[in-house]
Formats: C-alpha cells, sequence, structure tokens
C-alpha cells in the first residue's frame, strides 16, 4: 500500500511537470476503485509571462457552454476560441520559444477533443471526409511543439485543426511558420495568434466550398496570422514597444500555389476591422495604436 502510494505520487509529479504552460486542471487517477481527484495545480495566472493569452484574449472568449460561438479551451500549449456551431476555432494563440523545440516526432494523432461539452458536435480525425480537397491545417503547429509528446499531441486535437487549402497549408503558410522557427533561433520568443473568417473556400478541386460533413464544419474563407517579436527576455508585456516587430497577414483559404507569404502582409488594424476583435489588448493603447497600423517590410 505505502509502496502503491509512493508510486502515485510520482506518476502524479510526472503528470504536473509534463503541463508546462497555464496548467488547466490535471485528474489523477488515485486507485481502481476511487473516483478521480481532481487537482488544481498552482497554475501561472491566465496572463502570466509566455503565457498563451499574455498579450489579451481578443474576443474575450470564455469557458462558460453560453459561450457557444467563442468557448474558450486552454489546451496548455495554446488557447482556443472554439465555436460550437461553425466546428471550428475562431483564433488559436500561443507563446514560443526555443525550449519549446526538441526532438518529438510528429504525432499524427488527429483525433476529437473530448473536452468540449458533451451534447456538442465534435469533429473527427475523419470528419473533413475527401482527405485530398482539403488538409487538416493546424492553427498552432505540430513543429512549434516538439518538447514533448504529450505537447506535440495537443496540437493533433481537431479544435486546432481548419479545413485549409492544400497549397497555401503547404506552401505560403508553412512558410510562414518555418520563418517564425528561424526567428525563434536566433534569439526571439514569440506570441502568436491566426484564426479564420468568413465562410467557403477553394481545395484542391478549385471548386467554392462552405461546409463539410453535412454542414457542421465551416471552411474558412480566410486565415490570418499575428507575431509578435520580442528578443528573449523576462516581463514580456512591458517590453512591448513602438519599435517592436509584429507581422500580420491575411490570406483567402485558396488553392494558390507559391511559397511567398511576404506580399499577404497587412495591419494587425486591417485585420482588427475585419473579424471585429481587438489584438494586443493588454498592451497599452498609445503602443497598439502605433504597432498595429504599421505593415511589416523587413
Ligand atoms: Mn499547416
Ligand atoms: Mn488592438
Amino acid at each position: 500500500m505505502k509502496k502503491n502510494l509512493s508510486l502515485s505520487l510520482i506518476a502524479f509529479t510526472l503528470i504536473l511537470s509534463s503541463c508546462e504552460k497555464d496548467p488547466a486542471q490535471v485528474s489523477v487517477t488515485a486507485g481502481i476503485n476511487t473516483p478521480p481527484i481532481v487537482v488544481s495545480p498552482v497554475a501561472p495566472p491566465t496572463f502570466a509571462t509566455d503565457s498563451t493569452l499574455l498579450l489579451g484574449n481578443p474576443s474575450n472568449a470564455t469557458s462558460n457552454t453560453a459561450d457557444f460561438s467563442n468557448y474558450l479551451l486552454r489546451e496548455g500549449y495554446y488557447s482556443v476560441s472554439y465555436n460550437r456551431d461553425a466546428g471550428r476555432p475562431n483564433w488559436v494563440s500561443w507563446h514560443t520559444q526555443s525550449t519549446d523545440y526538441g526532438s518529438v516526432p510528429r504525432q499524427n494523432d488527429f483525433r476529437a477533443n473530448q473536452e468540449l461539452p458533451s451534447d456538442w458536435y465534435r469533429a473527427e480525425a475523419f470528419s473533413f471526409g475527401n482527405v485530398y480537397e482539403f488538409d487538416k491545417g493546424h492553427m498552432c503547429p505540430s513543429a512549434d511543439r516538439t518538447s514533448s509528446i504529450v505537447a506535440n499531441s495537443s496540437t493533433f486535437l481537431m479544435t486546432n485543426i481548419i479545413a485549409q487549402a492544400p497549397n497555401n497549408n503547404q506552401q505560403r503558410w508553412a512558410m510562414l511558420e518555418d520563418y517564425c522557427r528561424t526567428l525563434v533561433q536566433a534569439g526571439n520568443e514569440l506570441y502568436i495568434i491566426c484564426g479564420t473568417y468568413g465562410e467557403g473556400g477553394k481545395g484542391n478541386s478549385n471548386t467554392l466550398t462552405n461546409t463539410l460533413d453535412n454542414g457542421r464544419i465551416s471552411v474558412p474563407a480566410k486565415l490570418w496570422k499575428i507575431i509578435v517579436v520580442l528578443e528573449d527576455g523576462a516581463n514580456d508585456l512591458t517590453r512591448v514597444k513602438n519599435t517592436s516587430r509584429v507581422i500580420s497577414v491575411m490570406m483567402d483559404n485558396v488553392n494558390t500555389t507559391g511559397t511567398d507569404w511576404k506580399s499577404y502582409r497587412v495591419s494587425v488594424d486591417e485585420i482588427e476591422g475585419q473579424t471585429d476583435y481587438d489584438f494586443l489588448s493588454r498592451v497599452s493603447p498609445t503602443i497598439q495604436s502605433v504597432v498595429e497600423a504599421r505593415v511589416d517590410n523587413l
């Protein structure tokens, strides 16, 4: 009994230490016939440095199920505003730094997110149907989360996945993801938020598709992404300045070939205008007004 208890404690510690970023509640199974103990570890507050929502929650998503079109999921490795009736994320927000990069291979375990309320539709790995029409495109990329199997696997929850035109996903969107990792490897940490807008995209057949899985999954019309670049350091919120580099893009969800993402750059103000979200809302309004009006041109 004593031995079992100490083993449980070891397992418990391992589970806790595997939750690197703003861990949500952790369930620990204490024994076969006892109910799971729900433990609230000392989690960094939502807006702690390096947390996924440090720079803000652009749509004020909440974990109230009545907020079904703007439902907050905190996966630890990223946060999501999920839209039940669209069957897709509105946005996904995360932080990335060099310690997020390891040697864990791509897990490819696309799966339904069991954290969604049980009476809500949950997209499964197969719900996109014809796999050649749209890719299962990651919002928080698999390659940004390679420090542990748990971290990588978390990116394959279908609530982090959109129906993305394959050439967009594999070419210019992927190039921008790669570029972000080169910035991290050069000594920066990044706050990234990306998401969807509108309905109707064109996949491999180049025909407009509004929904998949009999209307349960909305195909986005547009994809956008905002990247705040900071040199590695502490107190990140206070280090966002007028001069900080902010890269933002808006792309149609169409199957145009090409790796050039730079010509899709727009201001954050442009994305705010289209989406009605307020990005970087925890940054001072005077700094927001400067960095959000500028279009990156490096
Ligand atoms: Mn992708
Ligand atoms: Mn803003």
